[in-house]
């Protein structure tokens, strides 16, 4: 069992990813950063954003676990002070294989331009919006035209995401084990001349979106912690993605437990 890790550049977690080493050293644990069976993030969930498109191309091989240095994360669960207990549930692990790596969906994206196609993945959300101006673009579900939409964006976020920027747009939390995607609108314009549904739409896995922004726009497109300009997008198809993100669970930690911790009472972790 090989592990990597990555932190989240601030001073603690530099000196937490240290300690790691050291731990996991005497633990007999080997280090490697190309090709790891687990990532250890050290920091918060954008830490864990980052792990995980750093890994993308092998997310069927690792499963990530994720240290927080500052507040109780989704996906970054384990405290600072528990380092050596994370260490030692890792060597164990490497023993007898008694922990369990739970998978979850992702968003696949997929860009086309008069360039071609480009395939995106994303752990928390997609979402697209006009680059200083209104975004207007068709919304399709399953190849029917199901709305025309003008205002800033539409999100396009997986369950783990659905805590994040979803959240904030009024959108559901949705438990991971359920395969699906959840589109949300960003500020939509509704009046007597433009309508929009107004709430979020949840898509099981074989159901897809289209999202067909007006010719020449220029937009900004993001997928979790990453943003570009585009100018040429003709298309982008949203849907779940085969390939899941897994996450290695060496003790139980409820969903609707974090959900709570995090949004409702912290019981001081
Ligand atoms: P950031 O702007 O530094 O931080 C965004 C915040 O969202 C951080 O507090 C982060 O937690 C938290 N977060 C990330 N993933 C989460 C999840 N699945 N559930 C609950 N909270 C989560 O940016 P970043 O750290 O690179 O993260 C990028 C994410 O920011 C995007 O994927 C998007 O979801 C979120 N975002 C939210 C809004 C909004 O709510 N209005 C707007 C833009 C982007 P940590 O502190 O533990 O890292």
């Amino acid at each position: 069992m090989k592990y990597c890790l990555l932190s989240r550049g601030d001073e603690l977690s530099d000196r937490l990813t240290e300690k790691f080493r050291e731990l996991a050293a005497l633990r007999g644990i080997t280090e490697d950063e190309e090709e790891p069976d687990i990532v250890v993030t050290i920091g918060g969930d954008g830490t864990l954003l980052q792990a995980f498109h750093k890994f993308l191309h092998r997310l069927e091989e690792v499963s990530f676990v994720g240290v927080h240095t500052g507040h109780l994360g989704f996906f970054a669960d384990w405290k600072a002070n528990e380092l050596d207990l994370l260490v030692s549930n890792m060597a164990e692990h490497a023993e007898n294989r008694h922990a369990l790596t739970v998978r979850y969906p992702v968003v696949e994206i997929v860009l086309k331009s008069r360039g071609g196609e480009t395939v995106w993945h994303a752990l928390n959300e997609f979402t697209v919006k006009g680059n200083n101006t209104m975004l207007v673009a068709e919304l399709h579900i399953n190849d029917e035209l199901f709305e025309m939409f003008r205002g800033d964006g539409i999100c396009v976020a997986a369950p783990m995401g659905s805590t994040a920027y979803n959240k904030s747009l009024g959108g559901a939390i949705i438990h991971p084990n359920l395969e699906s995607i959840q589109v949300s609108e960003i500020a939509s314009i509704n009046n007597r001349v433009y309508r929009t549904l107004g709430s979020s739409l949840v898509l099981p896995r074989h159901h897809h979106c289209d999202i067909i922004p007006r010719a020449g726009q220029k937009l900004l497109l993001s997928r979790d912690h990453l943003l570009e300009e585009a100018e040429d997008i003709e298309s982008i198809a949203c849907r779940v993605a085969d390939k899941k993100v897994g996450f290695i669970r060496y003790r139980p930690f409820p969903f609707w437990t974090r959900v709570r911790e995090a949004f409702i009472q912290n019981d001081g972790s």
